[in-house]
């Protein structure tokens, strides 16, 4: 963490600069500035060794003009509540601006997931969803996967939230595995709307995919996904990395056979013809293209000076301060922002959600030809904003996100 800096002041600045721009009414902003609703659980799991733990949990709806809430859930020791409502908020923006009906929402259970087995983890899951299940549901909240969440845990909450139900509802989360509902692609889903995303900015600064280099910081879904993506065009993978740090390969290493060592192994770390670096050093790495798909706060005022990448693409939600984003702009480095580049997961999320309640199951190219096609499209509208506005591609997808927003609300109006 930089400083005094936490997702939740970067959230909050982020919103200011963008009510500044479209100069929203200072009621407004207050509005956007503060989730709808913040639900607070104390979840009660017998432990494998017969003794009860309660674990904090939350979840925050943030605002549900434009459809229902969305948001995933993260399973994580530091989660907390004003990390959660920075989360929700940028949900919020990011349905917006990849324009899918939804609004903005998040959850969290404060919990060291590793340190779990699978049979408290999947009890801990169903005592969550029991308590929220008043505020979810398919067209109220639909919760997805988030850090240290996964298609399984997704399964453990349609299950629980269809046996209090008391029929299937599908529709009740996305990225489930596909054997329930799931649907084609949603895997890999944000990893493909990143490095879609890098393409295009990439024409912009003529460099081709081919060839390009790539680093890249966290190796779970998003990362090591980008990373195969990425490979499979024919990029080059620099380096990747993950909690437990990094490795580097000047001539380039081959993702697929990284996953099966971490898979075997637990860590990306001592994997065979590779030099060890930190997760400070892989944010410098010298590359043409830099993912950040860890956690938030890792490119700061105190790293962005040392960023050598041409293009920064962010896969995590807030790994990029405001300031460091200045340092960024002013360095001519073109960075995607998280609200346009990550938002392939909600999209195919909401795609999910749509042959949910139609009851239908699309082929994998007809989902990925959607989901291509609505990236680039966020990507084009965004890169005009900034174009327009001459600001840098966050501030324009703020004022695109926010925007959209705000109409919205001014729309409905307020009741009563
Ligand atoms: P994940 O749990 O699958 O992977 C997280 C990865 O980050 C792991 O490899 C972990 O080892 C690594 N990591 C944790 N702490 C780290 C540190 N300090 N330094 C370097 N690596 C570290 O989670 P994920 O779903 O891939 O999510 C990653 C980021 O992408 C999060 O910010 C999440 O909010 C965002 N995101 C995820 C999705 C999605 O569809 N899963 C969609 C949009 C945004």
């Amino acid at each position: 963490m930089a400083g005094t800096q936490t997702a939740l002041t970067v959230a909050l600045e982020q919103l200011k600069i963008a009510s500044q721009e479209l100069k929203l009414d200072s009621g407004l902003h207050d509005m956007l500035a503060h989730p709808k609703r913040s639900l607070i659980v104390s979840i009660t799991v017998k432990m494998d060794d017969g003794k009860i733990r309660v674990f904090s949990g939350c979840r925050v709806q943030h605002w549900d003009a434009r459809g229902p809430f969305k948001g995933g859930i993260r399973y994580h020791p530091n989660v907390t509540l004003d990390e959660v409502t920075a989360l929700a908020m940028w949900m919020t923006w990011k349905c917006a601006v990849v324009d899918i009906p939804y609004g903005g929402a998040k959850g969290g259970v404060c919990c060291n997931p590793k340190e779990m087995s699978k049979g408290e983890l999947e009890r801990m899951t169903r005592r969550f969803t029991s308590l929220l299940f008043d505020f979810i549901g398919p067209y109220r909240d639909v919760p997805a996967p988030d850090v240290y969440t996964d298609a399984q845990t997704m399964a453990w909450i349609m299950d629980t939230y269809s046996q209090i139900t008391g029929y299937s509802v599908p529709g009740c989360v996305t990225g489930k595995p596909i054997s329930i509902g799931g649907s084609e692609g949603r895997a890999e889903a944000t990893s493909l709307g990143v490095v879609v995303c890098a393409r295009e900015a990439a024409k912009h600064l003529g460099i081709k995919l081919k060839g390009a280099t790539v680093a890249v910081q966290g190796y779970g879904n998003v990362g090591w996904n980008a990373a195969k993506i990425a490979y499979d065009l024919g990029s080059k993978i620099v380096a990747v990395s993950d909690s437990m740090g990094g490795i580097y390969a000047p001539n380039g290493l081959n993702p697929y056979a990284v996953y099966e060592h971490k898979t075997k192994t637990g860590s990306v770390i001592n994997y065979k013809e590779s030099k060890s670096i930190s997760n400070e050093e892989i944010l410098e790495t010298k590359c043409d293209i830099l993912i950040p798909a860890a956690l938030e706060n890792q490119i700061t005022k105190a790293n962005a000076d040392k960023i050598k990448a041409k293009i920064v693409a962010e896969g995590a939600n807030g790994p990029t301060t405001p300031d460091a984003d200045k340092a960024l702009h002013e360095k001519e480095i073109v960075l995607i922002p998280d609200i346009l580049a990550n938002s392939g997961g909600v999209a195919t999320s909401y795609y999910e959600w749509v042959q949910n309640l139609t009851r239908e199951h699309w082929a994998l190219e007809d989902v990925n030809r959607k989901l291509e096609s609505k990236m680039v499209k966020a990507f084009n509208d965004v890169y005009k904003i900034s174009q327009k506005e001459e600001s840098d591609m966050r501030t324009a997808a703020l004022i695109l996100g926010v925007g959209r927003v705000a109409e919205a609300i001014k729309t409905l109006g307020l009741w009563p």
